[in-house]
């Protein structure tokens, strides 16, 4: 199948395949939009089915990006990368030996080879280590230890956006608007979901958790007085909130007569696995905070460094607005009688669109108008 044909193939600017045989690298970039700016968005590393099952990921992924950094108001496009692991790792995505330097480095002379158009960043299976073996060969990579000139780990900033969505959501949903004395089944005690826990316990919410990793979920309790529930029984559990922060594709065809909950609020990306199951949602009177709205903290935190800068104030105050942001798109919703998700996507749209119709849409460095060779 080709790339136009693809479904998830929504008019994005440009796909670009790359492959290095001394390396065994086979990458896949695609940007779906530089109309606000470069485009971000990072790279993982799965051990898909197929090279479809890679091209429509990507393709997903970029789009998502384009929303996800118009809604946070930054000066940035949306990209995304896959790579798909070389045949000699066996389909271990996290192979550790010393090839996967060099991997990573033949990744980063792809990237460069786009002169500036789509910026890199980690993702899923890539490590701080991994990106800074593609800044060794690339100017256009994010997400660099603090030590080496970056932003640092982007999870905090993640989980305080979540945090802030999710009063957002509660002002809405709940009477007396506020998260004391709530229930809220957290899903996924990693780096985001644990720093939203503390922050959930110390407004005073009661914490339902789950972890695959028994052992965290277990810590959950003696330092939150969290109550402990299956991993596979979390989306079904009694509460006023459910906050997926471990995985996409949550709430699917079969999850979502389970639920018990009046908001979604978390970190996870793709956390509907398909677009209508919003209406759904909204149907069930479930307020769904649309994900890459409330999860866009890690991109705001790593903004800065896309313009090689450094400046945790400013991300601070843009992680702060979050809650506006969610707010405005639920009151939309609201009065508009349309799932919170399909608002999102068109508000999104619509500040891409704007921009580039006034005729400010952003060139990349290299743009040049070309001299006419023929006069009309
Ligand atoms: P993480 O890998 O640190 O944590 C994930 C946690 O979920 C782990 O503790 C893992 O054991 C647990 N888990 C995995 N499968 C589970 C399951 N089926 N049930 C219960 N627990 C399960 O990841 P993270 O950085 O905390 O990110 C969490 C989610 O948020 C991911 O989906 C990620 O893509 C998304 N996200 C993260 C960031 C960020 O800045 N880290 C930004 C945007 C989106």
């Amino acid at each position: 199948m080709s790339v136009f044909d693809n479904e998830s193939f929504r008019h994005h600017e440009s796909v670009h395949f790359f492959s290095d045989e001394a390396t065994g690298l086979q990458a896949i970039i695609a940007i779906h939009s530089t109309v606000l700016g470069p485009a971000l968005g990072g790279c993982r590393i799965v051990n898909y089915a197929d090279s479809h099952e890679a091209l429509d990921d990507v393709l997903r992924l970029a789009r998502g990006m384009s929303f996800k950094n118009a809604l946070a108001g930054l000066d940035l496009g949306g990209g995304k990368s896959v790579i798909i692991p070389p045949k000699h790792w066996q389909g271990d995505a996290r192979h550790q030996g010393s090839d996967r330097a060099a991997l990573f480095r033949a990744f980063g002379r792809a990237v460069q080879a786009l002169g500036g158009r789509y910026i890199s960043a980690e993702d899923m299976n890539v490590s701080v280590e991994d990106v800074e073996n593609m800044a060794l060969e690339t100017d256009y990579v994010t997400g660099l230890d603090v030590a080496h000139g970056g932003m640092g780990d982007p999870s905090p900033l993640t989980a305080d956006g979540v945090f802030y969505g999710m009063r957002a959501c509660a002002r809405r949903a709940f009477k007396d608007g506020v998260l004391q004395g709530r229930t809220v089944a957290v899903q996924g005690l990693g780096k985001v979901g644990w720093r939203l826990c503390e922050h959930l316990h110390e407004a005073g919410a009661k914490l339902i958790v789950a972890d695959i990793v028994p052992e965290t979920a277990e810590r959950a309790k003696q330092e939150f007085g969290a109550e402990v529930a299956d991993a596979d029984a979390i989306v079904g559990v009694k509460a006023d909130i459910f906050s997926p922060c471990a995985r996409g594709a949550v709430i699917n065809d079969d999850s979502i007569g389970q639920l018990q909950v009046k908001v979604i609020a978390g970190s996870a990306n793709n956390q509907l696995s398909r677009d209508a199951l919003g209406e759904e949602l909204m149907k069930r009177g479930i307020l769904y905070a649309p994900d890459y709205v409330i999860n866009a903290g890690g991109v705001i935190n790593v903004a800065p460094e896309a313009k090689g800068e450094v400046n945790h104030e400013w991300v601070r105050k843009k992680v702060e607005k979050l809650e506006d942001t969610v707010g405005e798109i639920i009151d939309e919703a609201l009065r508009s009688h349309r799932p919170t998700n399909a608002v999102a996507d068109e508000k999104a749209m619509r500040r891409i669109l704007d921009r580039r119709d006034s005729g400010r849409a952003w060139q990349p460095p290299f743009a040049k108008t070309p001299k006419l060779r023929h006069s009309a």
